[in-house]
């Protein structure tokens, strides 16, 4: 079938069936697919997002107002947000060097230290696979176990990464994945949960349909959301399964790609997988530039503000007046971002740690300094379905011009 075929096929069948709702037979085929894909005998939810995941899996650990949550600090904001929802407390830890990912020695000192001074360990722990690049998995599961605290795993970015063959999501009690338009694959806008059982997923379809008590009319006992996948988003989702494994291996090849052609270029680290075990599904490439690295041009970074947001929220953003904050990517950075920009290349800066988020400038955080300097020195590359070989040649090119 062509570009788009099946994914048009799907959404036909939504409305000549007339289930254009936020239910029906694409959502129930979504979810079958997205089971076989991810394996373990997991139940797999649908929903209208992943912060909807998110926070459904918080409220299935039991987060109440007050409660602390350990989370990921280098990451999507979408990973803390929903503790906050809850009227909860991220607490944010740092990450290690290999994978960028939740350190484990700190999640283990952020878990004790929390216990001594509030009388409570966090309820549950979020690792991030950011960029797609697997968490430490063993250590992190191994730390949730001993001291009996659920993880869930914020897949969102890693759909289809692996660690020792199993995919990711699959490990912790709950594993997030999102399909929204930038991500591995999309429903337009999306998201499913991962749940440990067929109980725990009719839980989380509860609330995700504003938690309806069984009577012919309605009545409430708790708190509901309207979080379900609509089933003409999910349309999107069943033709988008058909081509998961060629988008794999595309943005597998991308990335060798760049490994092969910035291989020589002094000052310029593209960041990869730390071992064979950690298969990561490389959704964004990503490369650190040494900080004495000149770029052309960097004497007037940060000159001109910037009128519109990362990620291009239609729009929808704050303006700002000033082109500075008290923790950014380094000149020679925001240069080359500039001048790849000037290029037609896209290329993004790193996320910024969330403990480094004037939002949550009084949570508790436990840093190691990896993430903020990762953020200072890191960016992020090309690598969607579209992204051809001549482009990725064209793009080192560029990078290499710029720096000479
Ligand atoms: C995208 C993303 C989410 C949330 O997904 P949405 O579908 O956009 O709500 C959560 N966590 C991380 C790390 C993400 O990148």
């Amino acid at each position: 079938m062509s570009e788009a075929g099946m994914e048009q096929k799907y959404v036909k069948e939504a409305f000549d069936t007339n289930w254009v709702v936020p239910l029906g037979p694409n959502v129930n085929g979504f979810e079958a697919d997205l089971e076989q894909f991810v394996g373990q005998d997991k139940k797999v939810v649908a929903l209208s997002s992943g912060t909807a995941a998110v926070h459904l899996a918080l409220i299935a650990c039991g987060v109440k107002p007050g409660d602390e949550v350990a989370v990921q600090s280098f990451t999507f904001c979408a990973s803390s947000h929903p503790i906050t929802y809850l009227g909860a407390v991220p607490v944010f830890v740092d990450s290690e060097k290999d994978t960028w990912n939740m350190d484990p020695d700190l999640l283990e000192e952020a878990i004790v230290d929390r216990k001594a001074k509030t009388g409570k360990y966090p309820k549950a722990i979020v690792p991030v696979a950011l960029y797609g690049m697997p968490y430490n998995i063993k250590r992190i599961m191994e730390i949730g176990e001993k001291y009996d605290i659920p993880v869930i795993e914020d897949a969102a970015e890693g759909f289809g990464s692996r660690f020792n063959g199993q995919v990711l999501g699959t490990f912790g009690k709950y594993g997030v994945l999102s399909f929204n338009g930038n991500k591995m694959i999309t429903t337009s806008g999306g998201g499913a949960l991962i749940c440990p059982d067929k109980e725990a997923a009719n839980t989380i379809m509860w609330y995700a349909t504003q938690a309806r008590e069984a009577y012919p009319y309605y009545q409430h006992e708790a708190i509901g959301y309207n979080y379900r996948m609509s089933n003409v988003c999910a349309g999107i989702g069943r033709g988008q399964m058909t081509v998961v494994e060629e988008h794999l291996r595309h943005h597998k090849h991308v990335q060798k790609l760049y490994e092969e052609l910035l291989a020589g270029v002094d000052g310029v680290t593209l960041i990869k997988a730390p071992s064979a075990e950690y298969d990561a599904n490389y959704w964004l490439c990503t490369m650190c530039l040494d900080p004495e690295l000149r770029v052309k041009g960097q004497e007037n970074a940060y000159k001109k503000v910037i009128t519109s947001a990362v990620g291009g929220a239609a729009g929808v953003i704050h303006a700002v007046d000033s082109t500075t904050t008290d923790c950014q990517p380094n000149d020679n950075v925001e240069t080359l971002r500039l001048y790849l920009d000037a290029a037609q290349i896209e290329t993004r800066p790193i996320v910024k740690p969330m403990h480094k988020q004037p939002v949550y400038k009084n949570n508790p955080a436990y840093v190691n300094g990896v993430s903020e300097s990762m953020f200072k020195v890191g960016m992020c590359l090309p690598a969607g379905p579209y992204v051809s070989d001549d482009d990725v040649r064209y793009i080192v090119d560029c990078i290499k011009d710029a720096i000479q």
